[in-house]
């Protein structure tokens, strides 16, 4: 087992990575940006190393701070956690020439997965199921280009190859905003991402997001952990998840499960990985996979029983996976809510001091944050503070616990989208699992 480990992310999942690794008699290094110093993963680190100032190009995506930090601490594995560096190939390439273990896949994967064309032709070789689409990026005859819309049947969708964060996208209706709307995706998608690279797919009208878990170990071997449901989104961002996804059969679950199982070993996929799915009609279209651990991981732990970082940890040791498919049963329902900094009606992040902090409990309730009575919320970073994940045998006692908990947790000196996680989980399209990607922002009258 890995005897040393930095933690190279902050917030709840630093607190989360540094969890699993005092469970594995890991030692832990936190490093930091200056205005971090009183995180609470800072503060139960074995070490900590301050990495720059508050602004997160100078710290928390500061690669050669990083390594230098695991050079001096004599560490050797760094997590990345999510987002910052989490899916920079060449940081993970910086890490393993500079002779540490990155806790992730290998520089390769993530590369061929941060490019969604490489990534859909990579699927489809598997035999994932993808968009209906153009089957590799645009080129530049016009006349070609109208044809395979008209053959893929309007609306379309333009996507960016380099693409994230919901951005680089462009829905087309008709034949006559084609031409310009790819050109105007191909521009921005140059100066966003620095790869003009662009690709078509049909638009799906009312999906539902559904993304299925996979640990692999990079020596021939890999498992799904079922489904996740996060469908309940504002601007691509998920804001409440859940697993299992209502209404999709075991059936259904393993056939789709299978197919990602086998692309992992096609890949030599090494970790922790998510396949994002959008599921329409019965059918699952491959959208993109993402190379780390994932913000809603709690939702599939509390119905596998599986420690996915515990896993990584492992992996990332280089044990052989330690369960088999038939060994991982799925028990019971999850919920996630995301709790945000943020004013519940217009959203704008609300950052400031917490005067006091009550968190809730009893049977089932889980809490993952790193916030406490007196914590300043800085303003530098995601406005995520934390997120409640409640379990119950079935969904009604997972929704009846998640909004008793909704109704403890105090939060004072600051805004948060507590009022609005109620409104969510006491609706009635959400109550009986019929929601897609555009409900929340239609019920928010966006
Ligand atoms: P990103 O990497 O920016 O998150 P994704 O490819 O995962 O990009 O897409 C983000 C979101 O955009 C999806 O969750 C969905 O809401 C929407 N989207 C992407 N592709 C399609 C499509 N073919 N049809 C409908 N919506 C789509």
């Amino acid at each position: 087992m890995l005897d040393k480990v930095v933690i190279a992310n902050r917030g709840e999942i630093a607190l989360r990575i540094l969890r699993a690794c005092r469970e594995l008699g890991i030692k832990t290094v936190a490093v930091h940006s200056d205005a971090d110093r009183d995180l609470k993963h800072v503060r139960l680190a074995d070490e900590s190393v301050c990495i720059g100032p508050a602004r997160s190009d100078q710290s928390y995506l500061n690669v050669p701070a990083i390594i230098s930090a695991a050079e001096v601490t004599d560490a050797v594995g760094i997590h990345p956690g999510y987002g910052f560096l989490s899916e920079n190939a060449e940081f993970a390439e910086r890490v393993e020439d500079s002779g540490f273990v990155f806790i992730g896949p290998k520089a390769d994967s993530i590369r061929t997965m941060g490019d969604k064309v490489a990534a859909i032709e990579a699927m489809q070789k598997a035999g994932v199921p993808c968009v209906p689409g153009s089957d590799g990026s645009l080129g530049d005859n016009d006349e070609e280009n109208m044809r395979i819309a008209r053959e893929i049947g309007y609306p379309i969708i333009i996507k960016a190859a380099g693409g994230g964060g919901g951005r680089g996208m462009r829905v087309v209706h008709a034949e006559g905003s084609l031409l310009n709307s790819i050109s105007l995706t191909k521009s921005e998608a140059g100066s966003f991402f620095g790869n003009d690279t662009v690709y078509m797919e049909k638009f799906l009208e009312t999906p539902r997001h559904i993304e299925i878990q996979v640990l692999s170990d990079g020596q021939g071997h890999a498992v799904h952990l079922g489904e996740r449901d996060c469908s309940m989104q504002r601007r691509h961002q998920k804001v409440v998840e859940e697993a299992p996804a209502p209404g999709i059969s075991e059936e259904l679950r393993n056939e789709i499960g299978e197919r990602c199982v086998e692309a992992c070993i096609q890949m030599n996929y090494r970790g922790a990985g998510t396949f994002e799915f959008l599921y329409e009609n019965g059918h699952f279209y491959f959208i993109e996979m993402n190379t780390r651990v994932q913000v809603e991981h709690p939702v599939t732990e509390m119905i596998t029983g599986i420690d996915i970082v515990k896993e990584q940890l492992y992996i990332a040791s280089g044990e052989p996976l330690r369960m088999k498919q038939s060994d991982i049963k799925i028990q019971g329902h999850a919920i996630e809510c995301r709790l945000n900094a943020e004013d519940s009606k217009t959203f704008l992040p609300s950052p400031g001091k917490i005067k006091a902090y009550h968190a809730p409990g009893g049977p089932g309730i889980r809490v993952e944050s790193h916030i406490y009575a007196g914590y300043t919320v800085p303003p530098y970073y995601d406005s995520m503070i934390g997120k409640l994940i409640a379990y119950g045998e079935n969904r009604d006692v997972a929704i009846a616990r998640m909004l008793g908990a909704l109704d403890e947790v105090i939060i004072d000196g600051i805004n948060t989208n507590i009022a609005l996680q109620k409104d969510i989980i006491s609706d009635s399209a959400f109550k009986v699992g019929q929601t897609n990607i555009h409900y929340l922002e239609k019920k928010l009258g966006l």
